[in-house]
């Protein structure tokens, strides 16, 4: 992509009323737009962004054989009335027809998957079955003071499994538990599961996935020697008391995102929509059901938070927009712009993805701080003064380490 050719800009200002860093950061670097509180549009560099989290998520849904669809978002109000959450959840958006009906626009999906499942998936044979999308939700939050780590309309992927047995669901529930630490991972995130009741949804536990990170919403008390997490909120426990689940570890207390959860249903819905299956003796049993939710937006605003520095963003290679970003800094010299061009076109016969910044205008300084700013994990500097050798000046982003190449090794890399 050529960089000219970008119709959004960098800013040195970000809005006065965005009071977190990863609104400020992705406003000024040109990701997002604001709309309102909790509103954002998506622009080239965001929505790759955004494109290369949800290839993460997808592969390791995928992987333990989720299978990808997408439900309506605009929907009847009947299945949330047959099941309560018209009245007792209060982030439902409410829409009323010119023709007297009312319809809602999802903020999760239980009542849409359940009954489309229940039309297919009518015999033990058809068991297990896990279903996801990935796609817009929409809740009348109250506060969206995050940036985008909290939306009235933000992307989520959300999967939700049948099962026969509370075996099968626990055999489910733990390969989901893996493959979400492994899309943290992918992304160059730690993530720490806390151990959590369900809340409104059900009795049963759940499994939150949280991020440490001042911008969270949550805060978690966590064992600085083992894997033990829990909510404070939901906590007895207070900092600096002896683990319960090791012996010599301690507990300290963060703030952090909550950037997935996972929840064992049990037969609320199948019950309530009247679902059942033949089992193996051929009588009709309810399957248990799970919901399995990652923040897709949320994640991209928590990497913004934990992984940015002074300078700007600092984006792992797996979600960055491009893995390179080619500085053309003496773009009037003819010698040194075409042998950018030359490295750009060569960049692109390999299939690496490439922001170029060719722009006439701003000087070598500004395009400096623009490509801090942005954060695209590689920065190859073509000018005058580094071709006199034939070289190419590398900088790996999230380092700062600088490194001069002549064209063989700076195109071996990839
Ligand atoms: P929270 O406690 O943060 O409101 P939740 O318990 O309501 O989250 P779920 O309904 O289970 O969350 O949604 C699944 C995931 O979607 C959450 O773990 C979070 O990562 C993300 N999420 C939830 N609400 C929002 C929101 N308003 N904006 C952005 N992401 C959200
Ligand atoms: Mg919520």
């Amino acid at each position: 992509m050529l960089q000219s050719q970008l119709f959004t800009k960098t800013r040195k200002e970000a809005p006065k009323d965005e009071i977190t860093k990863n609104a400020q950061l992705l406003i000024r670097g040109g990701f997002v737009h604001k709309e309102m509180a909790g509103s954002y549009s998506y622009l080239p560099l965001g929505r790759r962004v955004l494109e290369n989290i949800e290839r993460i998520v997808r592969d390791e849904m995928d992987r333990i054989g989720g299978q990808e669809i997408r439900m309506a978002t605009l929907q009847p109000s009947e299945p949330w009335k047959q099941t309560g959450a018209w009245e007792k959840v209060d982030v439902i958006f409410k829409i009323n027809s010119r023709t007297d009906k009312e319809y809602t626009i999802g903020q999760s999906a239980e009542e849409i998957i359940t009954p489309i499942v229940q039309e297919y998936v009518r015999s033990y044979k058809d068991l297990p079955v896990a279903v996801y999308q990935i796609g817009q939700k929409y809740r009348d939050e109250l506060r969206a003071k995050s940036g985008i780590m909290r939306g009235r309309e933000f992307t989520m992927k959300d999967m939700y499994s049948f099962h026969e047995t509370q075996e099968d669901f626990d055999r489910f529930y733990a390969l989901a538990k893996e493959a979400y630490l492994r899309v943290y991972k992918r992304m160059g995130l730690v993530a720490k599961v806390t151990e959590a009741s369900g809340g409104s949804f059900t009795e049963k536990l759940s499994y939150e996935f949280m991020v440490l990170t001042s911008a969270g919403e949550d805060v978690i008390l966590y064992c600085d020697s083992c894997s033990y997490c829990v909510n404070a909120d939901i906590s007895k426990q207070k900092e600096g008391e002896a683990c319960t689940r090791c012996t010599g570890g301690n507990l300290a207390r963060a703030t952090a995102s909550e950037v997935g959860n996972i929840f064992d249903l049990g037969i609320k819905y199948p019950k309530d929509f009247g679902y059942t299956y033949k089992n193996k003796d051929g009588e009709d049993a309810y399957p248990i059901m799970g919901c399995f939710g990652i923040g897709i937006t949320r994640l991209m605003g928590v990497i913004a938070e934990a992984l940015s520095d002074e300078h700007g963003l600092v984006w792992p290679e797996t979600v960055a927009p491009y893995r390179v970003h080619l500085l053309s800094l003496t773009p009037d010299d003819l010698e040194a712009s075409s042998a950018a061009n030359l490295l750009y076109d060569a960049l692109l016969d390999l299939g690496v993805d490439v922001l170029y910044d060719d722009r006439k205008g701003p000087s070598a300084g500004e395009k400096f701080k623009d490509s801090d700013l942005i954060g695209i994990p590689l920065c190859v500097v073509v000018s005058k003064k580094t071709l006199v050798e034939g070289k190419f000046e590398v900088k790996v982003r999230s380092s700062g380490e600088t490194k001069i190449l002549d064209r063989d090794e700076l195109l071996s890399l990839f």
